[in-house]
């Protein structure tokens, strides 16, 4: 049977300013997200780059409403966010991990009781028995067990901790998990893991990802499509395989030549290019490209308008004057 919906989860136009305050009576507002789009398809992933600083996880955050977006739509399987019923409702379907699996659960609970506090919430058993046999299933599924119950977080490991998140994000049987950076915390040999395991979820139970990160080879291995994002916009979107062999954008050009590639002579034919500057502030925003001030191709018209979207090949889109 088909959907009735294209997309499970569609972002339109999201914007998340923020007042901050400005000498003694005045506030400048920082444009953390400025319009940002795009639709994710159910069982698909996108990847959503950027360095730190660039909005990343606030998007996330203004997509469940834990800040209330400044203007923009979030619809689920075409309807629209709005309201508390519509906004608890979508929470219970889309879930968040955290990224620091040290402060995102509380020291003071057993994982039986951080496990089972979504499934408390809405009600999601009929007695104690059913709540613990649940329990149960969720630590087996992240490939821990009932044993584990009854300890508290401090007493596990990064990688385990953040296993007990995602048994968490899972007790509501959710379609859609955003995942905040979910491994950045993480040594790289448990990283393979926790991503190998999000790779088996969603082959299990069809689940959707937004996979946010800010390490490229990260997306690169969990992602159907991922976006870039620089200061607040994204400057490019496309399928990943097309992303990562003719990426169009400078910016995601030289995110990519900073990737580490196990070829010697595709190192000898790719120079890493180093970016001159820092990232702007984004209380100081460039006019026109935000990119302009660190781009090896900036002309002075990129400095006249914001670079808008703009198909460079099938189903792949840059922001780029010059493309
Ligand atoms: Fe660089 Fe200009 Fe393109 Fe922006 S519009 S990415 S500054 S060339």
């Amino acid at each position: 049977m088909s959907n009735k919906y294209d997309y499970l989860l569609e972002v339109k136009n999201l914007k998340q300013y923020f007042n901050i305050p400005n000498g003694l009576f005045g506030s400048k507002q920082l444009k953390a997200v400025d319009d940002v789009s795009f639709a994710i398809k159910e069982g698909e992933t996108l990847g959503l780059v950027g360095e730190s600083g660039c909005g990343k996880t606030t998007v996330g955050r203004s997509i469940l409403h834990l800040y209330k977006p400044t203007s923009g739509e979030v619809y689920y399987k075409n309807e629209l966010i709005s309201g508390r019923k519509s906004i608890n409702n979508f929470r219970k379907n889309v879930q968040m991990v955290f990224q620091d699996p040290y402060s995102s659960l509380d020291p003071r609970m057993t994982v039986a009781d951080i496990v089972g506090e979504p499934l408390d919430i809405h009600k999601l058993y009929a007695n104690k028995a059913e709540r613990q046999e649940k329990i149960k299933e969720l630590l087996y599924t992240v490939g821990l067990t009932s044993d584990h119950a009854t300890r508290y977080a401090h007493e596990f490991s990064g990688g385990q901790r953040q296993r007990i998140g995602i048994a968490r994000a899972l007790a509501v049987n959710p379609n859609c998990i955003i995942c905040d950076e979910p491994v950045s915390a993480l040594d790289v040999s448990i990283q393979a893991q926790i991503i190998n395991m999000f790779e088996e979820l969603q082959d299990k139970m069809g689940l959707t990802y937004l996979f946010i990160a800010h390490d490229l080879l990260v997306v690169k291995h969990i992602s159907d499509r991922i976006a870039v994002m620089y200061l607040g916009h994204i400057v490019e979107m496309g399928p990943a395989n097309e992303i990562y062999n003719h990426p169009a954008h400078p910016y995601s050009i030289s995110l990519l030549s900073a990737v580490p590639v196990p070829d010697p002579d595709y190192a000898r034919n790719h120079k890493r290019i180093v970016l001159e500057g820092d990232v702007p502030s984004p209380l100081n925003m460039p006019s026109g490209c935000p990119f302009r001030t660190r781009c090896p191709r900036a002309t002075a018209e990129c400095a006249e308008a914001m670079p808008q979207l703009k198909e460079v090949a099938p189903d792949h889109f840059a922001a780029c004057i010059h493309l």
